[in-house]
């Protein structure tokens, strides 16, 4: 990226601003090559600046969160990556309604919320997300997803306007939305909870996290499920029906406790990653005719 680019943003006061910033330290995965610029907005008014600027000066950009379900490659992200964290986090809960920052994360979220009482959001008690990496994904788990809760969503869109997208604009299914269509910043989301007995949600969101506990690898850096799962068949069963649960590549193995999670367990790189994933893609090809999707996405220069 031009180095008048790079001043000129540094110059901007909108946040924090870091160059050539290895996104391994942003991922969960704790792989990926730097990112020619990483912002960490203050605010949504200085986002607003610094998109309107990057749509200008024809920048590439992309957004992250809390990169929770990514697999960024070695050679990393050209042009501006715009982290949404706490500069972008408020809170407000007035009766059932919260209206609650992209950068807000979604377990404290369900920890805050179990404990005054409102129901809905017990399902995302291992869900290590942001607010709005969520919203893009529709993350889910135990049977709900975040359509199921989310009234409107307020988006930022490439030419610098803001709008308020409500659940059927904002076309949900599994683990989609028109985020992935549509390219926008989810910089706050409006969610309607139930009045339910405080002890009883407690209690579930924390049977939720055991049992993530019991079930996931939690040990070793992972991103979650790595293959959608082509139901009603589970990527995870047909991954252990081909064997592959302990198969590594480099740094990057299938893991013990879960087949559909690949672990980083000796400073993997992504194309030990990428490589694991296509092989596989194409054992599970040759066993059962079924071809799996990645549910992490994959980004940066190839
Ligand atoms: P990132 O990984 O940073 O980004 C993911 C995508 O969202 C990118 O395309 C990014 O551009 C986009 N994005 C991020 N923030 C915004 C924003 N503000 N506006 C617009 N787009 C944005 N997922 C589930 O659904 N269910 C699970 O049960 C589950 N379990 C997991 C368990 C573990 C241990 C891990 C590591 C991950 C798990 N995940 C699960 C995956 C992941 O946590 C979710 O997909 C989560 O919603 C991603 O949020 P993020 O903030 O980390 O997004």
């Amino acid at each position: 990226m031009e180095k008048a680019f790079v001043n000129e943003i540094k110059d901007m006061n909108i946040g924090t601003v870091l160059v050539d910033e290895p996104l391994a330290n942003h991922t969960t995965w704790k792989i990926g090559g730097p990112a020619d610029v990483l912002v960490e907005p203050k605010s949504v008014e200085a986002l607003q600046g610094l998109m309107t600027y990057v749509t200008r000066k024809q920048i590439p950009w992309r957004t992250i969160g809390r990169g929770s379900n990514l697999l960024v490659s070695d050679k990393g992200i050209r042009g501006v990556v715009i982290k949404l964290s706490e500069g972008i986090s408020e809170l407000e809960i007035k009766d059932n309604t919260i209206k609650v920052g992209g950068g807000y994360s979604i377990i404290k979220l369900a920890t805050v919320i179990s404990k005054k009482g409102l129901s809905g959001l017990e399902f995302a008690g291992g869900i290590p997300g942001s607010i709005g990496g969520a919203v893009f994904m529709n993350a889910g788990a135990h049977g709900s997803d975040i359509s199921n809760i989310l009234v409107k969503a307020h988006i930022l869109f490439e030419d610098g306007t803001m709008k308020w997208l409500d659940n059927k604009e904002m076309e949900f299914s599994y683990r989609t939305s028109r985020l992935q269509k549509e390219k926008g910043v989810c910089v706050e989301a409006i969610f309607q909870l139930e009045q339910g007995d405080t002890e009883s949600i407690k209690a579930e969101l924390q049977k939720n996290k055991d049992y993530r506990r019991q079930s996931q690898p939690w040990n070793f850096p992972c991103a979650g499920s790595v293959f959608r799962n082509p139901l009603p068949e589970y990527a995870g069963q047909l991954i252990e029906k081909s064997n592959l649960k302990g198969h590594q590549i480099g740094g990057a193995q299938v893991s013990t406790m879960h087949a559909n999670f690949i672990v980083n367990i000796d400073d993997a790189k992504a194309q030990d990653v990428l490589d694991l994933i296509a092989y596989i893609q194409k054992t599970v090809k040759t066993n059962f005719n079924i071809s799996l999707e990645t549910e992490v996405e994959i980004i940066g220069e190839k």
